[in-house]
């Protein structure tokens, strides 16, 4: 059991559409519950649904955040992005920055320091995604490849305190295989390491269950985690928080 204040953030990813805001009324009874001792229950849905869940969840403690944001705090001719001071200004709190979906996709370290730097600036917290592909850890660059990612991603950033870094090996990511704890527990070490005693807060995300959550809560270093194909299920999103906490 931990007593610790954890967080638990719920990637929705591009799924979910108005129907699936009902889903949410289990979530905001067990938010008022003493089940959820100190834990922390954000919620990333797309764009799309952003105020939707914000009007549903006004009375309750949870929060929202976007899944991405563009680099620039302006407005512009972006077509199809949002800016960080969008989602301020809609009512959400926190932003994904760095997924690894989006890495695929082209934006390198640089890009995302931008985004992080905007997404600061527009008063959001970042969670910002690191982690290494099944390639890198076959060729034991773990290491390697997450300094690589701090590093950059965090240029020139001086106050982390509004920055949350989820360690998401790319390898774990909707395929059901997590790390091993003894393996978790060194890499989480690792980047806790890396700021000493001003490190950010450390989340781990990669097929979190209800299954696997006994063992993953072990883990000391780790504040929360961030759950994608789980938490788009209540009662899944739930039995997690449950367990972490029983
Ligand atoms: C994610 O996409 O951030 C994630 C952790 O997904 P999943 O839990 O489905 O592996």
């Amino acid at each position: 059991m931990t007593n610790k204040y954890m967080y638990f953030i719920a990637n929705w990813k591009m799924y979910g559409d108005l129907k699936t805001i009902n889903t949410l009324d289990k979530v905001i009874k067990f938010s008022k519950s003493k089940e959820i001792n100190k834990g922390r229950l954000i919620y990333c849905p797309p764009y799309t649904l952003i105020s939707s869940f914000l009007k549903k969840l006004k009375n309750c403690q949870i929060d929202i955040g976007g899944q991405n944001c563009h680099e620039s705090e302006n407005y512009g001719a972006h077509t199809g992005f949002i800016n960080s001071n969008m989602l301020k200004n809609i009512g959400a709190n926190y932003v994904i920055i760095g997924h690894s979906e989006n890495r695929k996709k082209g934006e390198n370290d640089k890009l995302i320091n931008l985004k992080i730097k905007s997404a600061l600036n527009a008063k959001l917290k970042v969670i910002f995604c690191i982690g290494e592909t099944l390639t890198e850890k076959r060729k034991k660059k773990t290491r390697l490849v997450l300094s690589k990612q701090i590093k950059a991603g965090l240029n020139k950033i001086k106050n982390k305190s509004n920055i949350f870094i989820a360690y998401e090996p790319v390898w774990s990511i909707g395929t059901g295989v997590v790390p091993k704890s003894k393996n978790l527990l060194k890499i989480v070490k690792f980047i806790k390491n890396k700021f000493k005693n001003k490190s950010p807060k450390i989340l781990y995300g990669g097929s979190v269950n209800s299954k696997n959550i006994n063992e993953l809560k072990e883990i000391p270093d780790i504040d929360g985690f961030l759950i994608g194909g789980a938490s788009q299920k209540t009662k899944n999103f739930i039995d997690i928080v449950k367990k972490t906490y029983s």
